[in-house]
């Protein structure tokens, strides 16, 4: 498709979306008494208008029916994260009994690996992407090291080769190889936070397993943003958070993929509590824990239903919409600010890089050359709320289900205004 830079285009493109009119299911903040532009999904996902309900519906039995809310509410709150199940299966190509909800994300990660870090004498080492997210560099070398092993010995990263602001698979699957008998495991983000690229997870889970490791992702980045078939790709587990693309809340509860062929397992290695055994008997209290015959047996805790009630809200809007409508308009959105972008780029001197590769999802990340803070700060104050990593980095990311065309065609007249006003 040819796009043009003028607004009756971008509106025309707004016209023909079929998503358009999602945008009024979201609240927007507002900057100069305007909806915002909103390219931060990936770091906060604007607040469903429907999860209020949702939440206000847990209060309500609450004040009403305090503890027999747990069986006698409306959804029940005993079995209410049992709801989540089968949308998020939907969402990440899982079976429902494969995924479960709780927790956070970096906690869930500490708890998967209990079951899938394992090291030996000989198979101790663990491949991950070079850079990590911070939390996910401290929780594999604190595994590390709880298991008296040496994070530099450990660890290994995964390099981009010089000049190269991406991974190769080649390259990836070649290092998987070479660790080969000493590899316990990968554990890398499905999609990375600061260039924005979608790893090949399908040839990698293949690689780690063929040479006997485990496999798991990290999909804060991936979860509602990308195709995943986490079933089919045989990954071993997989953890996310809610908060970023899925619209959950703020510090939302993180969900969790266990691959079926460790469901109803009594001996695998796994901190347990009350909720992860089997519901028939768990009020028996009996001193054996029964696994449920489901990724639910990694629970510990009985979940915050205040929590899960706006989750189980924004899962809803996923349900309605599915995952190829989202990835399509995704793409057009994301190929039409790469074009706004370029087409700024010929009218002001600085230049703009995109250092995301093509193998992407919702976002882009762009070196600012010539540029700095004060680009960011003016963006800000005009209503387009972005963000600012070193060196000159912005992340932008138009979530599908509440961005417009219009939008990148007006992100694109103030970039050109806050770099020509200098
Ligand atoms: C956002 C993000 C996290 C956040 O972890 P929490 O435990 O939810 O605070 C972790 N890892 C990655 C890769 C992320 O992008």
């Amino acid at each position: 498709m040819t796009f043009k830079n003028t607004l009756e285009f971008a509106q025309q493109l707004d016209a023909e979306d079929v998503l358009s009119h999602y945008r009024e299911e979201f609240h927007y903040p507002q900057v100069n008494g305007k909806d915002v532009i909103y390219f931060t999904g990936n770091s906060l996902g604007l607040q469903p208008k429907r999860s209020q309900k949702f939440v206000d519906e847990v209060m309500k039995d609450w004040r009403e029916l305090a503890v027999e809310g747990h069986f006698y509410a409306d959804k029940p709150w005993w079995d209410y994260h049992e709801r989540l199940a089968e949308g998020l299966s939907k969402v990440v190509g899982a079976k429902p009994e494969e995924v479960s909800v709780m927790n956070t994300l970096t906690v869930n990660l500490h708890l998967l690996m209990v079951s899938f870090y394992r090291p030996t004498a000989k198979r101790f080492k663990i491949i991950c992407e070079e850079k990590a997210f911070p939390s996910d560099q401290y929780m594999l070398q604190s595994q590390v090291r709880f298991h008296g092993l040496n994070p530099n010995e450990a660890i290994v990263e995964l390099k981009k080769r010089d000049g190269e602001h991406s991974w190769r698979t080649q390259d990836i699957v070649q290092t998987i190889e070479e660790v080969g008998e000493e590899l316990a495991l990968v554990l890398m983000g499905g999609v990375n936070y600061y260039n924005g690229q979608v790893l090949d997870m399908k040839a990698i889970t293949e690689a780690g397993k063929s040479v006997g490791a485990f496999v798991g992702w990290d999909l804060a980045h991936a979860v509602g943003n990308v195709k995943l078939q986490l079933h089919g790709w045989g990954a071993d587990f997989a953890a996310w958070c809610s908060y970023k693309y899925m619209n959950s809340g703020p510090g939302n509860a993180s969900g969790i993929f266990v691959h079926e062929k460790y469901l109803g397992q009594k001996d695998i290695p796994r901190f347990e509590g009350w909720w992860g055994t089997k519901k028939e008997t768990r009020f028996l209290m009996e001193p054996e824990f029964d696994p449920i015959a489901s990724a639910d047996a990694w629970q510990l805790s009985n979940p915050p239903i205040l929590s899960l009630a706006p989750y189980l809200a924004s899962l809803e809007l996923f349900d309605e919409v599915g995952m190829a409508t989202l990835i399509e308009k995704q793409q057009k959105i994301v190929a039409y600010l790469e074009f706004i972008l370029h087409e700024i780029d010929k009218q002001v001197e600085s230049s703009f890089e995109i250092i995301t590769p093509k193998d992407r999802g919702c976002q882009l990340s762009v070196f600012l050359h010539g540029e700095g803070r004060p680009l960011f700060d003016y963006l800000m104050k005009n209503g387009v709320i972005t963000d600012w990593r070193e060196p000159n980095v912005i992340r932008l990311a138009p979530a599908p289900f509440y961005c417009s065309f219009e939008d990148m065609y007006n992100f694109g007249q103030i970039l050109k205004r806050g770099i020509l006003q200098k």
